[in-house]
């Protein structure tokens, strides 16, 4: 079965399917939204891994060739970073675009936009 990609067009949250062809045009609804749900429209689909090109990965900075040698990367600035630290690290590759990973969410917006304007950095802005 191939995978299909999602994407919201209002808030750009995607999603991935693993489903069969004769599904891959049942739009499914975005999750971010609860009052007015938007219908996600598929953006690329895939039947196989793919080919792995020489890519800069930004999470690490280096370029690489294969998920190997990201991981192998990944393993060697590990091993520099306990060195200089003297702390276990285990560093690993990271989507920029996986906020939650990386531990940002908006749950402070308000209180920082707050801060902003109480500041007088910033003009009031109303966020809906
Ligand atoms: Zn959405």
């Amino acid at each position: 079965m191939p995978t299909y990609e999602y994407r919201c067009k209002e808030c750009g949250r995607k999603l991935s399917i693993h489903r069969p062809v004769e599904d891959r045009d049942c739009l499914p609804l975005c999750v971010g939204h609860t009052e007015h749900p938007y219908r996600m429209v598929r953006t690329f689909s895939f039947q196989m891994a793919p080919v792995f090109q020489e890519r800069y990965e930004p999470s690490l900075g280096v370029t690489v060739s294969s998920n190997r040698a990201l991981m192998d990367e990944a393993k060697r600035l590990s091993a520099a970073q306990s060195e200089i630290t003297g702390l276990d690290c285990d560093i690993q590759p990271v989507a920029l675009s996986d906020t939650k990973a990386l531990g940002v969410d908006g749950s402070r917006l308000e209180e920082s936009e707050k801060r902003a304007v109480d500041s007088g950095q910033r003009e009031a802005k109303l966020w809906l």
